[in-house]
């Protein structure tokens, strides 16, 4: 038997022990032992503690007749301790039987043989400290079992966001699926980003993706705090942003404020220089362990990949649908923007005009200043296209000189007084090639599709250039309205 008085002393229950049953045990047991009377049938609160106790001894004179109850109540108990059955009373045959059914480890006789006693207490000892190993290492394999489900919730989070991440050439896309796959490490509320590139003078601009947040003040800091970080990565001022906005998943959380502690702003690279930068809103970022972080660090790692693809995939389709000289959308986007529009005006009845432009006698242009001076005419034509149009006008250059643009929402009235502005435009601007200055006058056909009437696209283009025809015929440097052969009006000329 070892002990120490300072340690909290090992605990023995006495179950119907007289006090001289008592009294002798607890001389045997020594101080680092306390004897505990408990009393049966004890009521529910005052129940002890069964932890911890290395045995129960049960006197078979005081309990005599009432196994049967404390089989029921108290040895049911399974933290009860090893009960020792203290034969302090002879027992019959019968009873003996009743006694081992209620789960007796051990007999002690009474009077009690001291070396019994000890040697009993030191076998229990011993076997309490295996029981505690046992406890410890089924404790530990419980943790072990959490850390690898936490394991394969990282698998699985990275699994997906590799598979869905190469899924899609769509930025959009791309980050909506982030934000659910994101889901399953932590309660992301929004994933939101930022990209840069320079443009021919060298200065970064930039494109925004960002949530439609409530309210436009929580929108305007988001960008603002996204502009902040991307200045800080790209270590240059940028000049300019456009926003993307990303129409709401429909489990997303309303963001009432966007606080730094709560966002996760990570660098998007490629090649070794970063590109762009990705913000994960979460209440639960500060509380991140190293495992979600480094897992988020190596998904972020691939996101950066696809977004890249993505983004000079869209690159691509621009230039594709874009002229190179002029910039202006070409003709093939304006094919089917056209099949779009007529039917958008179909559907909504929602008026819907074309405009056809022809340069006039720009063949001279190129004879008389040559090639080059042509092309940096059909430049300006674009900007000015450009600036004057509204950003739902569809200018696109349709063919060597000749211009075409569809104006949705716009009338043939309408559309013939904008055509006039943009003869007088052209008219009044001053070209300069090489030392030499010239004027260049153009020709517009308007024609248009009013609400409720049902026609094809051809005719309408069709139309237009027939009208175009007869500015040409009727002078050039003039805007004819389609159906409108005789009006003089519409044969204003521009100086
Ligand atoms: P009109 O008033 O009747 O339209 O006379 P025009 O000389 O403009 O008509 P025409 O169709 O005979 O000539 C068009 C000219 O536009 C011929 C072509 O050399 C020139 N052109 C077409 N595309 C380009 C281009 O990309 N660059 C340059 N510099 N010239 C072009
Ligand atoms: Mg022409
Ligand atoms: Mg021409």
């Amino acid at each position: 038997m070892q002990g120490n008085q300072s340690h909290s002393r090992t605990e023995v229950l006495a179950i119907g022990l007289g006090p001289r049953e008592e009294e002798e045990m607890q001389g045997i047991l020594g101080p680092e032992f306390s004897l505990e009377r408990f009393v049966f049938p004890c009521s529910g609160n005052g129940r002890p503690e069964m932890d911890n106790k290395l045995m129960a001894l049960v006197s078979w004179r005081g309990v005599n007749g009432q196994i049967a109850r404390l089989t029921r109540y108290s040895f049911s108990d399974e933290n009860f301790p090893p009960r020792v059955l203290v034969l302090d009373a002879p027992v019959a045959q019968c009873d003996l039987e009743r006694v081992v059914d209620a789960g007796f480890s051990s007999v002690l006789r009474y009077p009690f043989e001291p070396e019994k006693v000890k040697a009993l207490v030191d076998q229990l000892m011993e076997s309490q400290g295996l029981y505690k190993d046992l406890y410890h290492m089924a404790r530990e394999i419980c943790l072990e079992r959490e850390i690898l489900s936490r394991q394969a919730d990282l698998l699985q989070f990275f699994n997906k966001i590799l598979t869905n991440a190469s899924f899609s050439l769509d930025t959009i896309e791309i980050l909506h699926q982030a934000h659910e796959d994101l889901r399953i490490l932590l309660p992301v509320k929004s994933v939101d980003a930022i990209f840069w590139q320079s443009n021919q003078n060298q200065e970064l601009e930039s494109e925004i993706f960002i949530h439609e947040h409530s309210g436009k003040q929580i929108q305007d800091r988001m960008i603002q705090f996204l502009l902040e970080h991307a200045e800080k990565h790209a270590d240059q001022k940028i000049i300019g942003y456009h926003v993307n906005f990303m129409s709401k998943v429909e489990s997303m959380e309303v963001i009432e404020d966007v606080r730094e502690d709560d966002v996760l702003v990570l660098p998007l690279r490629f090649g070794g220089k970063s590109y762009g930068c990705i913000s994960i809103a979460s209440e639960k970022i500060s509380r991140l362990g190293r495992d979600r972080l480094q897992t988020i660090l190596a998904a972020v790692n691939h996101l950066a990949l696809a977004l890249r693809n993505a983004l000079l995939f869209q690159q691509m389709r621009t230039r594709a649908d874009r002229d190179a000289l002029t910039r202006l959308p070409n003709r093939h986007y304006f094919d089917e923007r056209m099949i779009q529009e007529v039917k958008r005006h179909q559907r909504y009845r929602i008026p819907l005009s074309l405009m056809m432009m022809d340069l006039d006698f720009f063949k001279s242009i190129n004879d008389n200043y040559g090639h080059q001076a042509g092309d940096m005419v059909l430049q300006d034509i674009g900007r000015l296209l450009r600036d004057i149009l509204r950003s739902s006008d569809i200018p696109a250059r349709f063919g060597g000189e000749e211009f075409v643009v569809l104006l949705p929402h716009t009338t043939q009235e309408q559309a013939g007084i904008l055509a006039g502005r943009i003869l007088e435009s052209i008219a009044k601007r001053r070209f300069h090639f090489k030392g030499k200055f010239f004027k260049v006058t153009a020709s517009i056909g308007v024609a248009s599709m009013e609400t409720g009437f049902f026609a094809k696209n051809e005719d309408l283009l069709g139309e237009a250039d027939a009208a175009l025809y007869r500015a040409k015929a009727s002078g050039r440097n003039m805007v004819c309205l389609a159906g409108e052969e005789d009006a003089e009006e519409s044969r204003r000329q521009y100086a």
